[in-house]
């Protein structure tokens, strides 16, 4: 591509940020449609968000993804805020607006999106949700939105699982989510219900990949899908169990590309269909050193 003087730009603040595969994911989209549009990393080190995003904003950068450390800590710093992202805590896609930046959250809309390419639905099912964490709380919040018909939400730390299921019912109705310390999981085993399960705890990831919150093969045979949030192995051993006993399992890589999707076409107007996000998800992995 040819930059020039008319080049929008996008990018990611974090800290760190160089080892995010979005620039793959956006600049391959950017130059499918011919858009003058590059994104880049913008690591911006602890103390400097308020700094960066003034800085962003002076020079009209057109929209950001923001993670790990900043995706609450940039709300106060938002011209606005989209409902989703509001109830969630959580911002990750920032987008130009007269005055400053609106904050979206693309990651759950995202997790939703990849769940709908696999055939996976939420209406009705018993969901099950490991870890109480920043993301396993947004899993919670999308799967009540979607009409689960059970939440129960499995964590180490229970004080936390219980203050996400109690927020779930203040707003969704009472008893519709249940928290559960991670040593509990046993009161799901009797009955004949079976779960949509969410691992969203950190456990399992790079370089710890042999681990899982819980090992009983007894909770695995009550899961019918299974989704990790890890991308990073490709199959976890959450994932493992969950196919050795019976059920369908699923990594956060099509998470990740549709969040990365979401927030480009709220950038660009643009409409990603399945044969592009196809084609973006075979270079994410290529970049990621797994095709
Ligand atoms: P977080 O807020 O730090 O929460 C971490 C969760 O993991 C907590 O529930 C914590 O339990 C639990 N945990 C950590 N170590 C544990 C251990 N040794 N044993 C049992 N539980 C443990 O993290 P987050 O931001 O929610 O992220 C959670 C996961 O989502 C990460 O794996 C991340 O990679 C993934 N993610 C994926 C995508 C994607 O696009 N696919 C996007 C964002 C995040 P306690 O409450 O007891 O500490």
């Amino acid at each position: 591509m040819t930059i020039d003087a008319e080049t929008k730009v996008c990018g990611l603040i974090g800290y760190p940020v160089g080892h995010s595969v979005s620039p793959v994911i956006h600049n391959n989209l950017a130059e499918h449609y011919g858009q003058n549009l590059v994104y880049v990393p913008l690591p911006a080190a602890p103390g400097k968000l308020g700094e960066a995003l003034a800085g962003a904003d002076a020079f009209d950068f057109l929209g950001m993804n923001v993670t790990v450390p900043y995706k609450s800590e940039v709300i106060p710093y938002l011209k606005g805020i989209d409902p989703l992202a509001k109830r969630i805590g959580a911002v990750n896609t920032l987008v130009r607006t007269e005055g400053g930046y609106k904050g979206y959250n693309t990651d759950m809309p995202g997790l939703y999106r990849a769940m709908c390419g696999d055939g996976v639905g939420i209406e009705g099912e018993n969901v099950l949700i490991l870890g109480a964490g920043g993301v396993a709380r947004a899993v919670a919040i999308l799967a009540a939105r979607y009409g689960a018909a059970r939440i129960v939400i499995l964590n180490r730390t229970l004080e936390k699982a219980q203050k996400v299921a109690e927020e779930v019912n203040r707003t969704f109705g009472p008893g519709l989510a249940q928290a559960l310390g991670a040593g509990a999981y046993a009161s799901l085993l009797p009955g004949e219900e079976k779960f949509l399960a969410i691992q969203a705890t950190n456990v399992g990831m790079f370089p710890r990949t042999e681990e899982a919150v819980i090992e009983d093969p007894g909770l695995y045979r009550k899961i019918h899908t299974g989704y990790d949030l890890i991308f990073n192995p490709p199959e976890t051993r959450f994932m493992t169990l969950v196919r050795e006993n019976g059920g369908r399992a699923f990594n956060g890589l099509k998470m990740l590309l549709y969040q990365g999707i979401i927030a480009h076409e709220l950038w660009t107007g643009a409409s990603v269909d399945e044969a592009l996000a196809e084609k973006a998800f075979t270079e994410m992995k290529r970049a990621m050193h797994l095709e």
